[in-house]
């Protein structure tokens, strides 16, 4: 079965040209001006339009259980927002397993969960919350089963000790295998949180960026890049960044040559503190950690983007409902259940905020959503670029189309978003899995179970 995207203009992360693109089976075989057409390929027309590789989110959580509230996608709805979102392809970052298990528990649990249920192909990413013996045995035997990176937390019940984050850099380098950090200051938030609910604060969402402050994240990131130094120059990948202070900081250590990877998410480009202050408790939708900062963060994290200092833009997506957050919360904010959804939004907004708006270039556009986290994170070459021999994964995005944000025009499961009444000029419209048309004119055509697990593998430099 053969299909051409006819008369679109194809965007790779060096350059733009008007072309088709032949697709036969589940992979490119031909890009290029007048391309034959015989074998009555079918057609997808793609005029006035950008034809780009499907979007790949590195940072997901479709399938999260936090104490007794489980997130409201799973990996059925979650897959099918992304789609619509123009991504073809997430790694999810399990949650923590119980007390004491193995590396490969929860490996194996998602899977189990996810293959029966995806629309489009996904990785997962190991999760370290303990280390011992056994875990270090388990870092090295992941690649044999397609998993080519891991998280590491430095604050939640998960952390690990400085020590042992040295231990488990050097097993991981060894294995081949990336080690992803949530950087945060654990000492830090404890302490200030603590401080807030002595004051009797606790029930103000306002409150609660001044638990998560701005320092703690640089001095987090500032510590990884030595202990990363300690463990042999090891390179290190920070997820969601969300301050101008740890750019700084990733930026001179780039500089300098360490290998750090880092990637932002659309709240922290998007939003600021200021989110937090709305009547009825309505801040308690926007707890995630870190908590957006202030606007000159916004404008150095697009900085940070267009200079290349940040290589990836995920979501971090994780659907707990207001719901849910304001039953847990409206006491207590420091008991809500944490994140924002935004798997369906991040290609959309990115490309409406930052292409639209002259902050990033088309290039950059398609390396952060795609190539760099193909690349950094193990699925490149066969996927992240338009490319002949590369799946046929990839969007037909119609900078025509306009869109209010509201939680009932999106497909995640979820009674919010975090984005509502901003207007995003331009949306996937068509979407191709491995030559299979998942959502055509915006309309869902894969069946449940239609995506495949991806074995993933770093081709380290
Ligand atoms: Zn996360």
């Amino acid at each position: 079965m053969a299909t051409l995207v006819a008369n679109g203009t194809v965007v790779t992360t060096t350059g733009t040209l008007q072309a088709d693109i032949l697709i036969k089976d589940d992979a490119i075989v031909a890009v290029g001006r007048r391309i034959d057409r015989s074998g009555d390929p079918k057609i997808i027309d793609a005029s006035g339009c950008f034809v780009l590789a499907g979007g790949i989110d590195v940072h997901t959580h479709c399938n999260l259980t936090v104490g007794n509230e489980t997130v409201s996608d799973g990996f059925f709805y979650g897959s099918v927002a992304a789609a619509h979102g123009g991504t073809t392809c997430f790694v999810e970052h399990p949650g923590f397993g119980p007390a004491g298990c193995g590396l490969h528990h929860q490996i194996a649990l998602y899977r189990q969960q996810a293959d029966r249920e995806v629309i489009i192909d996904y990785g997962l990413h190991g999760v370290v919350q303990q280390v011992d013996k056994n875990i270090l045995q388990d870092i090295a035997s992941l690649p044999q089963r397609g998993i080519a990176s891991l998280k590491v937390y430095l604050t939640y019940s998960g952390r690990l000790r400085d020590d042992e984050i040295i231990e488990v850099l050097k097993a991981a380098h060894r294995a081949g295998v990336l080690v992803t950090f949530h950087a945060e200051n654990h000492g830090i938030i404890s302490s200030l949180t603590e401080e807030l609910r002595q004051s009797g604060r606790q029930n103000d969402p306002a409150v609660f960026p001044q638990s998560r402050p701005d320092y703690g994240e640089a001095e987090a990131i500032n510590r990884l890049i030595a202990l990363a130094r300690a463990a042999g120059d090891m390179p290190i990948y920070i997820v969601h960044l969300s301050t101008g202070s740890g750019l700084e900081i990733i930026r001179k250590a780039k500089q300098q040559g360490s290998e750090i990877y880092t990637e932002t998410c659309p709240q922290y480009l998007l939003l600021t503190k200021e989110c937090y202050r709305q009547p009825d408790h309505r801040g308690l939708a926007y707890i995630m950690a870190p908590p957006p900062r202030r606007q000159v963060d916004c404008d150095a994290l697009w900085e940070g983007l267009a200079d290349g200092t940040i290589d990836v833009v995920a979501t971090d997506h994780c659907s707990f409902s207001l719901a849910q957050k304001l039953r847990r919360g409206k006491d207590d904010i420091f008991n809500t259940p944490g994140g924002i959804p935004g798997i369906e939004t991040r290609v959309p907004l990115l490309f409406s905020e930052g292409v639209l708006k002259k902050r990033i270039d088309l290039q950059t556009f398609t390396r952060l959503t795609a190539a760099n986290p193909a690349r950094i994170l193990g699925l490149a070459p066969q996927k992240g670029e338009i490319t002949v021999g590369a799946d046929a994964d990839l969007m037909v995005l119609d900078p025509r189309q306009e869109k209010t944000l509201c939680p009932s025009c999106l497909h995640q499961q979820v009674d919010y978003t975090p984005f509502a009444g901003m207007t995003i000029q331009g949306w996937p419209t068509t979407v191709m899995q491995r030559g299979r048309v998942v959502i055509e004119n915006e309309n869902l055509k894969a069946t449940r179970g239609t995506g495949s697990f991806v074995e993933r593998k770093i081709h380290q430099s």
